[in-house]
């Protein structure tokens, strides 16, 4: 397939099922994981941060380090490749789905999931927190006013990131969705995202058993690379503009 088959079969496609990982985020200057452990928090591992365990033994340290992710996430806005795939959600409507790996929260901050869409942040998202005793999801308040830890509206029980920790399993009816989305994709998107990182491949094979195309959006080759149907080796926002509407 080339260029020009691939931006055919993405306009023709009824059925279009997207996975995003941090290179969509990168042109946003999220930092991650790793580049966000400077100074006080270089000497922790990730584990002793991002944990059941790590905030079980220590939760007002656990929410300094996601309060400072948060705030890291509220200072970025989407770029152009999120507000393309968002783009791409209003042309296509309840055909489309969009699953992502970041939990920076950018691309429901660029409107997908509420364009007639779905969006699965299969690994939860920072700008939001979870209640620890009745499971209630809220939007966390302004970086500015925000002391942690935050209390449940219900119940005003003690809330925890709204995120997947280290040992902890994806949700499935997150995983459930994916993949009866991308099995069902006329066209699937994988988009900055190397492929080894479950579960982008079982994604990508779901939607090829079916006879559907994958595209694949990466500056670098990946280990999905050869399996796929088409390849553009740019980054998210170009790829996209490439692909759809230039
Ligand atoms: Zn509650």
């Amino acid at each position: 397939m080339n260029l020009s088959q691939a931006r055919d079969a993405l306009a023709a496609a009824r059925r279009v099922a997207v996975l995003t990982g941090a290179g969509i985020s990168a042109e946003s200057g999220i930092p991650t994981f790793r580049d966000a452990q400077q100074g006080l928090w270089a000497r922790f591992r990730p584990e002793d941060l991002a944990s059941p365990d790590a905030y079980h033994r220590d939760p007002a340290l656990v929410w300094e380090w996601y309060a400072g992710r948060y705030r890291d996430v509220m200072a970025a806005t989407p770029n152009a490749g999120h507000d393309r795939l968002a783009r791409l959600e209003r042309e296509k409507g309840d055909g489309f789905f969009l699953a992502t790996q970041n939990v920076d929260g950018l691309h429901a901050r660029a409107g997908s999931g509420t364009l007639g869409g779905q969006l699965v942040e299969l690994h939860g998202n920072l700008i939001t927190a979870r209640c620890e005793v009745c499971g209630q999801v809220e939007a966390l308040p302004a970086p500015e006013g925000f002391t942690p830890p935050p209390v449940c509206s219900r119940c005003s029980g003690r809330m925890r990131p709204n995120i997947v920790w280290f040992g902890e399993f994806l949700p499935e009816d997150a995983l459930e969705a994916a993949s009866d989305a991308f099995a069902a994709a006329d066209v699937a998107l994988i988009i900055g995202t190397s492929g080894v990182v479950y579960p982008a491949a079982g994604l990508a094979f779901e939607t090829l058993g079916r006879g559907g195309t994958v595209i694949e959006i990466n500056p670098s080759e990946t280990e999905l690379t050869p399996h796929l149907s088409f390849s553009l080796r740019e980054t998210a926002s170009r790829g996209l503009a490439a692909l759809n509407g230039g």
